[in-house]
């Protein structure tokens, strides 16, 4: 890795900048805490629903600064919705998601619905933070409405990061389904790039996949690259994690050396592979036979860190 020219730190990866907020998660089972928290004046409340939220430019915004839609607790619509409480800023304000099957009318014209994948790249450090909470919640709430002891139907409790069954008594907790997502580099520092077999022509990234039970990270690493490339790996190191909320992993970046570099793709998950140079990359973005990643996903900062600088976004003259 040649990273010397190119600071990591100088751009947090999306979604995992530190948000300013404390969970309180000690106050979620106290009911009479969490009514006092939902009508005090300052609390602040948004709606999630399908994984969108409302954002919008506020009118005084200058820098185009784009904010998560939220109102005062008593004007939010609280008929057959869930609740989750998110946490508390260091200013003392509380904020709430309410969940609910539509987005509210849009009380001003500019605001519009996003998802975390648009509004992972616009949104404040803390209001991406409050929505990759939401939006995770969302996911594991709807996917966990039956007790999967017993089978019998789940209520929310814990303000929305428990569900507790009422027939055997089982409390479920949100899941995290850990994912490795890594470059793989071989002694001759080139980066090996696929394409996974839904993906459009030109659209490489890194390798990835899911954990697999009984499995270290690092064997997951190892198994993956073989699985789906056919090349062996050595050394694995940690660089990052990312919440993914697609609809419930969390992540795990990391670099691994590979030990062989005949490429064999299992033409299941991935169609392609290649081995760039960074100098390849450079000329397969500038003849557009590479398109160049972009969005939230620690995939494109994986890649820069290899590159060594930040790589072309869409439209980008080169
Ligand atoms: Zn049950």
């Amino acid at each position: 890795m040649s990273t010397d020219s190119y600071a990591a730190a100088d751009r947090p990866i999306a979604l995992t900048a530190p948000s300013g907020i404390d969970r309180e998660a000690h106050n979620r089972l106290d009911e009479a805490w969490l009514a006092a928290a939902w009508s005090h004046p300052t609390t602040r409340v948004f709606v999630v629903s399908g994984g969108q939220a409302l954002i919008d430019e506020p009118a005084d915004s200058t820098d185009g600064r784009t904010e998560l839609v939220m109102t005062p607790a008593f004007e939010a619509p609280v008929t057959e919705t869930h609740r989750y409480f998110l946490g508390t800023d260091e200013d003392g304000v509380r904020y709430f998601a309410l969940q609910k099957d539509s987005l509210p009318g849009r009380m001003d014209q500019s605001a519009r619905p996003a998802g975390l994948r648009e509004a992972g790249l616009l949104l404040s450090p803390r209001d991406a933070g409050l929505l990759v909470h939401a939006v995770a919640l969302e996911n594991w709430q709807r996917l966990h409405r039956f007790c999967s002891r017993c089978g019998e139907r789940t209520v929310i409790a814990a303000a929305g990061h428990i569900r507790r069954c009422q027939a055997c008594g089982a409390e479920h907790y949100p899941r995290t389904d850990p994912a490795v997502i890594m470059l793989v580099t071989d002694d001759e520092d080139r980066a090996l790039l696929g394409r996974q077999v839904h993906w459009p022509e030109g659209r490489f990234s890194t390798l990835a996949g899911f954990v697999e039970p009984g499995e270290s990270i690092e064997q997951s690493v190892r198994r993956e690259v073989r699985e789906e490339v056919g090349v062996t790996v050595g050394d694995v190191q940690y660089v990052a994690s990312q919440p993914w909320p697609f609809p419930s992993s969390l992540m795990l970046g990391f670099t691994a050396q590979a030990t062989s570099s005949e490429i064999t793709v299992d033409g299941e998950e991935i169609h392609e592979a290649r081995w760039f140079s960074r100098e390849d990359l450079r000329a397969a973005f500038e003849s557009g036979e590479v398109l160049p990643p972009y969005g939230i996903s620690i995939a494109a900062r994986l890649i820069e860190l290899w590159y060594g600088k930040p790589l072309p976004r869409p439209g980008d003259v080169l």
